[in-house]
Order: structure tokens, then sequence, then C-alpha cells
């Protein structure tokens, strides 16, 4: 049996740490908070906005499940694939003008 509830906090009461990004959330900052059980493990935890933004417009990225930092270390993959892609395309217009 598995479950997942997602709370949208408008300002957090104590500082927190993202289970994304592993950054500070500071007092007074939107955040969410997740609970949920994946594999049978309860977990409870907070994210950024940036991070929670991500797992909604990439839920395919994590199909099987995510850990702490995961999501700092997929947004880095991309940003680098990104630049790849752009320095191939960048090398290929070279090529053919
Ligand atoms: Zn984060």
């Amino acid at each position: 049996m598995s479950f997942s509830r997602h709370q949208k906090i408008k300002k957090t009461r104590v500082d927190h740490i993202c289970f994304g990004c592993m950054r500070k959330i500071p007092i007074g900052s939107a955040a969410h908070y997740h609970v949920g059980v994946f594999e049978g493990d309860f977990c409870a935890d907070y994210f950024c906005n940036s991070c929670w933004n991500f797992l909604e417009v990439y839920p395919d990225y994590f199909e099987d499940g995510f850990y702490f930092g995961d999501i700092i270390e997929a947004k880095n993959e991309m940003e680098r694939n990104k630049e790849i892609k752009n320095y191939i395309q960048g090398e290929e217009q070279w090529l053919y003008c």
C-alpha cells in the first residue's frame, strides 16, 4: 500500500532543508511539504518551490523514486545535456557553412 500527500506552505515557521537540492529553505519562505510511503518506507520531506516545480514538470524523470539531492543532480544533468547539444549544434553550423 502506498499513499502520497502534498501540502503547499505559504511561509515556513522554521528553517528546513530541501530534499531535492539540499539547500536551506529559510524561515518565512514558501515551501512544499510531502508525506508518503514509497516502497514501504515512510517519508516526510520539505521541498523548495524550484524543486517542486521541477517534479511537476518532469514527473517521468523520477518514476523509480529519488533520494536526497537527486533533483539538483537531475537539473545539473539537464543543464549539461543542453550545453553539449548547443555545442554540437554550434559545431554543425561551423561544419556546414
Ligand atoms: Zn530545492
